[in-house]
């Protein structure tokens, strides 16, 4: 008997007969004489809709009551899965985050999980009951609803795992586990068997939405095992495990795209020093992080170009903090481009390599496809290129590194 958490995303909760199948699965583990509890996700589309209503509403809004808006998708499918459940002779119970309480700092819309408390929950699933709770939500400090960030309920998840001291969390989607690339774009992608917590971070990080980045850092830190497989099949999925339980590490693991980011050129900025300091300062305070960096050459040692990479979605707020300084900081114009995509290449195994980069730069340039920006990390190297070569890019790099399915 073992205590397991199962998570299920939108699309395995997209519908009332979605909904009677996740019922089953979860009375097949009670059945086998396991203890679980279900966390689950809004009905596929459902979170995307009701954040609509409050920007179409005031799009500069109150982030508490975006909360409390958003939030209510998941408490429908909580509702309606304990039902199901209830149906089939299961005892089980909705839990939504303020229940719990699952406690969170009072960061609406973008929340961290402090605490969640569990001795109830316990006690109940000691006695064969299945706890439904609604991901993605929690209580502030203040007492009012937060949510914890898009695809947040993975992270609902591994930190209910965590604080139960459950045996292992399953992360149910649409796909069968975590594949070299998205399988929705490269055909040939793998389902990968096993993958370490360090390039799951690093794939989530950069764009492979599969799991949500904070996630994987808590069950990293927890080291909570982390299962991601299909609720619309039987087959086994992909263990997230410790570097050491893989015996032979690819060189590339993975290939992943962000296509949410923009680019902002700022064209001839005095060239001094502190100049990078003046220039990011008013975006930080504003609350805007800086993704990719490169500043130019100067050619007459007086101005400089800086280019760089920022969330789609803060934009206009990073091009009215860079106005709003204008006068400080000396800079001719400013040139947006939202039509950018980071493309990346993971694996643990280049820290070791030489030559993962070169085969990158190469692949790209073979299909014409033009670099704007690189940055790189120990396991890590992305390229900033046209959002029009997205697929082109990313199946190419697929197939250079070997990852192809055949
Ligand atoms: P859920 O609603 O279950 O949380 P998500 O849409 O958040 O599902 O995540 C699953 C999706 O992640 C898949 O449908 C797939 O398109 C995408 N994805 C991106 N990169 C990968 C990858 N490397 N492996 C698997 N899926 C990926
Ligand atoms: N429903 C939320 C979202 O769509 C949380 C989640 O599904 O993980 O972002
Ligand atoms: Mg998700």
């Amino acid at each position: 008997m073992a205590l397991i958490v199962q998570k299920f995303g939108g699309t395995s909760v997209a519908d009332l007969d979605r909904i009677r199948a996740v019922a089953a699965r979860v009375k097949a583990a009670v059945d086998e004489g396991n203890q679980v509890a279900v966390v689950l996700s809004a009905m596929a589309g459902i979170t995307d809709q009701l954040a609509a209503l409050v920007s179409d509403m005031a799009p500069i809004h109150d982030t508490r009551e975006y909360d409390t808006v958003v939030s209510t998708g998941e408490q429908v499918t909580a509702g309606l899965l304990a039902i199901a459940l209830q149906t089939l002779g299961v005892t089980a119970r909705s839990w939504l985050g303020w229940q719990i309480p699952l406690r969170t700092d009072g960061v609406h819309g973008g929340a961290r999980i402090e605490q969640i408390a569990v001795t109830e929950l316990h006690r109940r699933l000691g006695r064969g009951e299945v706890p439904v709770v609604a991901g993605f939500q929690g209580i502030g400090p203040l007492g009012r609803i937060t949510t914890i960030g898009r695809g947040g309920t993975d992270t609902t998840a591994v930190a209910l795992a965590a604080a139960l001291g459950a045996e292992r969390c399953d992360i149910y989607t649409d796909v069968e586990g975590v594949f070299t690339s998205d399988p929705r774009i490269v055909a040939k992608a793998r389902k990968l068997n096993k993958i370490t917590y360090e390039e799951m971070l690093e794939m989530a990080s950069v764009g492979a939405k599969v799991l949500q980045t904070r996630s994987v850092a808590m069950a990293m830190k927890h080291r909570v095992p982390l299962q991601v497989l299909s609720s619309f099949s039987d087959n086994p999925g992909t263990m997230v495990v410790d570097e050491d339980e893989i015996v032979e590490q690819e060189l590339v693991s993975g290939i992943a795209y962000a296509r949410d980011e923009a680019k902002i050129t700022v064209v001839k900025v005095a060239d001094r020093p502190g100049v990078a300091a003046t220039l990011f300062g008013p975006l930080s305070d504003a609350g805007i992080n800086v993704d990719m960096i490169v500043q130019n050459v100067s050619d007459d040692g007086k101005s400089t170009d800086i280019t760089f990479t920022v969330a789609q979605n803060q934009l206009e707020q990073s091009i009215a903090a860079l106005e709003a300084a204008r006068s400080k900081l000396e800079f001719e114009r400013l040139v947006a481009d939202p039509n950018v995509v980071k493309v990346s290449v993971i694996g643990v195994g280049m820290h070791s390599h030489a030559g993962v980069a070169s085969t990158m730069f190469a692949t790209l340039a073979d299909k014409g496809i033009n670099i704007q920006v690189i940055s790189t990390s120990e396991i890590k190297i992305s390229v900033l290129i046209a959002e029009e070569y997205t697929e082109l890019a990313v199946r190419s790099l697929h197939t250079a590194y070997g990852l192809d399915d055949d």
